[in-house]
């Protein structure tokens, strides 16, 4: 995604929610059936166009629901995986017929539309999914280690699939995200990463810290002004968290937010 396009790269989006309290849980209350990066690129979407954030479906989808997108309305864009047939070629001698292949990539298109875009029949509202973090440990393949540090000032640490939290940690759920960011994010294939009471300023920290951010202030839990302090730090420093980082952060969170999700619907995008 590059800046001469009409919306937010991952990372602008990831920087402004770091700044702008309440903007994520904004985002997952209205937008939760999307990933992450999606859901702030709609809201953002509506808040420029002064719409109401709320439900969103393609034309198509509204018809469904017997509500019909009002003339003149302009799509929200968003993030999706899309397919196309690609002819590869082979080190063949002419006349060898080339293979067509499909590759997947991804997309920003403006298929979408939130309700307040739309008329018709009355909708009942989506509940705001559910939490359990048991369910999300499992569905996620990941188990609890007996925390056996002996060192008072370390928080957590994850090895493998495997996380530990301290039963002393300051902010237990905070660091408890943290360490299964760790893991979904595959930094802990071939070292144990231990967690001390001040998070060192690396780019493996500041993505499993700004998972922590993200799920905390979605289910409302308290301790997130630790995380926020954390990545605001980072980038203070002028140092951006690059794109493809923003996208893997929102693209665990989605990933750690479903799979504690009891009811789970799938409809996730990207990011
Ligand atoms: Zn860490």
């Amino acid at each position: 995604m590059t800046n001469n396009q009409n919306h937010e790269t991952w990372a602008e989006l990831l920087h402004s929610a770091v700044r702008t309290p309440g903007k994520l849980l904004a985002a997952y209350t209205a937008f939760h059936n999307y990933s992450f990066g999606n859901a702030l690129l709609a809201l953002t979407q509506c808040h420029r166009r002064n719409l109401e954030p709320g439900p969103l479906n393609t034309y198509r989808g509204w018809l469904e629901f017997k509500r019909q997108v009002r003339k003149g309305e302009k799509g929200i864009t968003l993030c999706m995986p899309m397919q196309y047939k690609k002819r590869a070629r082979k080190d063949e001698p002419e006349g060898v017929e080339s293979e067509e292949v499909t590759r997947s990539t991804f997309g920003f298109r403006a298929y979408w539309f939130v309700l307040a875009q739309t008329d018709g029949e009355a909708m009942d509202t989506i509940p705001i999914p559910g939490f359990d973090l048991d369910t999300a440990l499992r569905t996620l393949n990941i188990t609890r280690a007996e925390f056996d540090e002996m060192n008072g000032n370390i928080q957590g640490f994850a090895t493998g699939r495997e996380i530990a939290i301290s039963p002393i940690a300051a902010i237990p759920h905070k660091t408890t995200f943290h360490e299964i960011a760790h893991c979904v994010l595959q930094h802990t294939t071939n070292k144990k990463l231990v967690d001390s009471e001040a998070t060192p300023m690396n780019l493996r920290e500041v993505e499993a810290e700004a998972v922590a951010l993200i799920c905390c202030e979605t289910l409302s839990l308290d301790g997130v002004e630790y995380a926020r302090g954390y990545i605001q730090h980072w980038l203070r420093g002028q140092r951006e968290i690059p794109n493809h980082n923003a996208a893997r952060i929102f693209t665990a969170a989605s990933m750690i937010l479903k799979a504690g999700n009891p009811l789970e619907m799938g409809c996730t995008l990207t990011a």
